[in-house]
């Protein structure tokens, strides 16, 4: 399996979900083992558990006063693409643009650039079962002879407990859209949050149905999306994997203590050098 990076420059643009405000990406190619990063006011942001400043509501990214937040399903489109190398620079605006509320335009507009480069991707196998946990929610990740990743969960009123799951086909997941229950959206305006949220980017769910007049895309589509957030978070660890995760209820806080234990743990080998460097 071999690096990937884009054939030519490619822009998003779009309202930020979280700011309300317009964002502006240019998301140019770059070369073998550079990783992917963001460019924020001239400060390279590697897009790397490290640099996780916060896990409420969306995955954010900061340093040296620079932030980029809501990278998640972008993150996760690159994953699942096998894209391994560019620069996300944001020229208005710091949140990565929220568009239909899923992967789909991201994956849309990128799938006919992919660009393979010459030297052989990085992976990192998981060697020992492990689990982290919170409160009712909890993920394992164990060995397994390919990328799977399961999410568990329930909608209430609308779907009952159940597990999707994803083993290499972006379609299981790349069109479900973000989410939140009606009896948040007061609570998240108040703390400045979602700001750019309406119907046109999220679904918004009542008490056994949900507000969009167009309803879900799939009868499991929230349950989908969780599974979106979870790659795109575990993908911040800079390189590709080779195990099984299962997410029971996890969310963002608790993808990254995961990513954040595996990483730095004996739990895990990485079949070249290292992970995708970053030397900032
Ligand atoms: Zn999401």
């Amino acid at each position: 399996m071999m690096q990937a990076t884009l054939k030519d420059t490619l822009v998003f643009e779009g309202i930020g979900v979280h700011s309300g405000e317009v964002s502006k990406a240019l998301v140019h190619p770059e070369k073998e083992n550079t990783g992917i990063r963001f460019l924020v006011k001239g400060v390279y942001i590697p897009a790397s558990y490290r640099y996780v400043v916060s896990t409420d509501h969306s995955t954010v990214l900061g340093f040296e006063g620079a932030r980029v937040s809501t990278v998640e399903h972008l993150m996760a489109v690159l994953y699942m693409m096998g894209i391994d190398n560019l620069t996300i620079e944001l020229i208005k605006g710091y949140e990565v643009p929220i568009l239909d509320g899923s992967g789909y335009y991201f994956y849309k507009e990128l799938k006919d650039r992919v660009y393979t480069l010459s030297e052989p991707a990085r992976i990192l196998s998981i060697e020992d079962r492990f689990e982290v946990k919170n409160c009712k929610a909890y993920i394992s990740a164990e060995p397994a002879d390919a990328f799977e990743v399961i999410y568990t969960g329930y909608v209430k009123g609308l779907i009952e407990l159940s597990s999707v799951n994803y083993s290499g086909n972006i379609r299981d997941v790349v069109f479900a859209r973000t989410f939140c229950y009606d009896y948040e959206v007061e609570y998240l305006m108040e703390r400045g949050l979602a700001k750019g949220g309406s119907l046109k980017n999220a679904l918004v769910i009542g008490n056994g149905f949900v507000y969009n007049p167009e309803g879900m895309r799939s009868k499991d589509e929230p349950l989908r999306h969780k599974l979106l957030d979870l790659i795109g978070d575990l993908s911040l660890i800079g390189c590709r994997l080779k195990g099984k995760v299962s997410s029971h209820l996890g969310g963002h806080s608790l993808n990254y203590e995961l990513v954040k234990t595996l990483a730095e743990s004996s739990l895990s080998t990485i079949s070249t050098s290292s992970c995708v460097s970053t030397p900032w």
